[in-house]
């Protein structure tokens, strides 16, 4: 089992992401472990053989120290934890900082619309997906998911690809509630992957309804993620709601295990 969407951030900006849902959502995070070793350990006890990591630079100044910290700390894990790297487009050397982080060990970009207040089309994003070119990929979490709805959402996604067809571009939290438009793209865009994050769990403050036969369908394209440990609830739960869709064991496996295999490079696990 790999885990393609988890997150650790420095301390001091973990604290103030765990403040901000505590002040402006109700979300119960105070449980979930925080420090790096104590989040793997967690993975490791459910079986997970990977993970993919991430933090986002919301301000100018912060990517380079950002990715620094995410490569250090992958590297701290034994390798076990794989990071994305972050970017702010304001930053004049972003493109610098992207090369940066891919020499220290990133293995793609992640991007938060909503936090980093940008979309993925802005022009700005051209040369790193250039650059990722057809290894690595993208993980972005695009409109405001789950505040509220953003129909061009999708769109955005589909210039992208259309712009760089074999980029690999994966779409977090099955694109929220209008998932149905996502999922509408998959038959024209072979590299556009959804990730399963927050959206099956039924403790989930997210939760999609999906008609398993839509999963079983597109199951080479969908993707294991959590979110973990930013979730209100056991590390376990959106396992146990994929599981009980009642899928065929090949299509759980290409969701667990295949499919981010594929996105990471088959890096043999540490
Ligand atoms: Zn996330």
């Amino acid at each position: 089992m790999i885990d393609l969407h988890t997150h650790l951030h420095p301390p001091r900006l973990f604290a103030a992401i765990r403040r901000w849902f505590a002040e402006r959502s109700t979300w119960k995070l105070d449980h979930q472990p925080s420090e790096p070793a104590d989040v793997a350990a967690v993975l490791r006890a459910h079986g997970v053989e990977r993970f993919v990591f991430c933090s986002y630079a919301h301000r100018v100044g912060m990517a380079r120290e950002l990715n620094a910290w995410l490569a250090a700390t992958s590297r701290e894990l034994g390798g076990y934890g794989l990071p994305l790297a972050t970017v702010h487009l304001d930053d004049s050397a972003y493109l610098d900082d992207f090369e940066t982080a891919l020499d220290d060990g990133c293995i793609g970009i992640k991007i938060h619309e909503d936090v980093q207040r940008l979309h993925v089309e802005d022009p700005r994003f051209d040369p790193i997906y250039e650059r990722l070119g057809e290894r690595g990929f993208v993980l972005a979490h695009v409109g405001p998911i789950p505040w509220s709805e953003d129909l061009d959402a999708p769109r955005r996604v589909e210039r992208v690809l259309q712009r760089h067809p074999g980029l690999r571009f994966v779409v977090a939290h099955m694109g929220g509630e209008i998932v149905s438009k996502y999922v509408a793209l998959l038959a024209r865009y072979p590299n556009l992957y959804l990730d399963t994050t927050m959206a099956f769990a039924s403790e989930s403050p997210m939760t999609l309804e999906i008609d398993p036969s839509v999963i079983e369908e597109h199951a080479d394209r969908i993707v294991y993620g959590t979110d973990f440990p930013n979730v209100p609830y056991s590390y376990d739960a959106e396992l146990r709601a994929i599981d009980a869709l009642g899928l065929s064991a090949a299509s759980r496996n290409a969701i667990v295990r295949e499919n981010a295999l594929r996105l990471i490079g088959a890096k043999e696990s540490p």
